[in-house]
């Protein structure tokens, strides 16, 4: 994709991109920068490298996607370490010898495989726990390794340092680790190596491209949330400059359709207890009795996201949740897996939700960076979301969304979601400045040039090559 579309968002700051194109080009002429992450498709990871990656190619620079793959057993050990990074025990099963033996055999062919086509010139940003086992395998290429960690949590505790504990060996020798935000740095780490980058989300995707009301309401008939199936595909643009097409339906837990004047309230996110959808459903149910506002609760086909074992079982338990409500109370709740077979079609989906919407949620117990957030508030919708990881450097509260000091108290969360319904000015003039603070902080180029900056300075590090 040509970065040259930026231009039409930024402005006048356009000209730092295009120096920043000009000094990318000279700086990686002949090195390959490879990204290795461990799954293609659902969750921040995978919908950041597929623009990101498509912008540096625009640039005329060959950047490259591995994707790891392993059995169940090695995912389950890796959900664990993402877990007890977040601070929280998951499954509970901990991480001992018998862990660090999955996980070794199941990386070691994948960094081998690796080793063989990486050269001395490259660059190779290892992404997650999932992947920081390969580092000592690619040393002996020579290239620059970045260890990019996209999980972290604001106040270290006891689960956080085991779990730094079991991949500090693994890491130790990366020349340069990421981290979204200054709080997520590991006790002990290098700080020398250590650099900042803040995500971004990509304006022009399927994601978060204009749809008009006509288009919106299409797509949200077409997946079966909507009252009416129009018949009629919802039409967007693709990466590719085709135009794509929401042919399919979502898989819909609903006893009616969404009404067409119904006041909505959405939260999009895999199916993960962390992003807690039981907590959204039941502070909506408890605090939200009057009036008649409708809760959708997205995520992707449980099936598709290939490093989270753990997606079917919330799912369920929120159905039985659901489930065990009044007829009432149920009617207000919609619960939608989009699928997953066409990433774009999906990313359409969501798109087309979140505009739905009048209040856009992420109520997180914990959170890397919340790429949701940033999507809602480009597209001016007023966010209610908790005080944790990286939605607090895209929220200022109280201007442009509202954040939530304590995201298990329901009752705080009941109180914002209900004070935005009843002020539609608020709701208004929070969407204008979200969308102020994505444009002025969280674009895919701001994103670039944090990189550039950070190569840059690891190649000067290095000496000429
Ligand atoms: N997402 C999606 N389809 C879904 C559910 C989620 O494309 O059905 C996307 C969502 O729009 C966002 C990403 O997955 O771009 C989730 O990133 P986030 O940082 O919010 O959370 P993570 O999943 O990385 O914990």
């Amino acid at each position: 994709m040509d970065p040259e579309r930026f231009r039409s968002v930024v402005g006048e700051r356009f000209d730092e991109i295009e120096l920043g194109m000009e000094t990318g080009r000279r700086l990686f002429q002949g090195r390959s920068i490879w990204h290795i992450n461990s799954t293609a498709r659902g969750g921040g990871v995978a919908e950041l490298l597929q623009s990101l990656l498509a912008y540096v190619r625009g640039v005329g620079l060959d950047a490259r996607w591995g994707v790891i793959q392993g059995e169940p057993e090695f995912f389950e050990v890796t959900k664990r370490i993402h877990n007890m990074l977040h601070g929280v025990p998951g499954d509970g099963a901990g991480l001992g010898e018998a862990e660090r033996e999955i996980y070794e055999r199941t990386l070691a062919p994948a960094a081998d495989a690796l080793a063989q086509i990486v050269t001395g010139r490259d660059i190779v940003f290892l992404h997650d726990p999932q992947t920081a086992g390969m580092i000592e395998a690619l040393l002996p290429t020579g290239a620059v390794i970045v260890w990019r960690c996209h999980v972290g949590l604001d106040h270290a505790n006891s689960l956080a340092r085991q779990a730094w504990d079991f991949l500090r060996p693994y890491i130790e020798r990366a020349d340069a680790y990421v981290f979204s935000r200054p709080d997520f740095i590991w006790e002990g780490i290098d700080r020398e190596r250590a650099f900042i980058v803040a995500p971004s989300i990509d304006v022009f995707s399927a994601k978060n491209q204009e749809l008009g009301p006509e288009v919106v309401e299409t797509i949200v008939g077409r997946i079966g949330l909507g009252a009416v199936d129009p018949g009629d595909d919802g039409e967007f643009l693709r990466h590719d400059g085709s135009t794509g097409r929401v042919v399919r339906h979502a898989e819909i837990y609903q006893d009616v359709p969404l009404p067409d004047d119904a006041a909505v309230v959405t939260q999009v996110s895999r199916w993960d207890r962390l992003k807690d959808p039981i907590g959204v459903l039941r502070g909506f149910v408890d605090q939200l009795d009057g009036g008649n506002p409708h809760l959708v609760l997205a995520g992707p086909a449980t099936s598709a996201v290939a490093d989270d074992p753990e997606g079917a079982g919330v799912l369920k338990e929120l159905l039985d949740v659901r489930n065990r409500l009044s007829a009432e109370q149920r009617a207000r709740i919609h619960v939608a897996c989009l699928p997953m077979d066409d990433v774009e079609e999906n990313a359409a989906m969501v798109n087309a939700i979140q505009r739905r919407s009048q209040i856009v949620v992420q109520k997180s117990l914990a959170e890397g960076f919340g790429l949701t957030v940033g999507e809602a508030m480009w597209k001016g919708k007023p966010v209610v979301a908790s005080a944790r990881g990286g939605i607090q450097d895209q929220i200022t509260d109280g201007v442009s969304g509202i954040l939530l000091s304590d995201p298990s108290d329901l009752a705080e969360y009941g109180a914002s979601v209900r004070r935005l319904l009843d002020d539609e000015p608020l709701r208004i003039r929070m969407g204008i400045a979200a969308r102020r603070e994505v444009e002025a902080n969280f674009l895919g180029s701001r994103h670039l040039l944090d990189y550039l900056q950070m190569l840059r300075a690891l190649l000067e590090r290095r000496g000429p090559s």
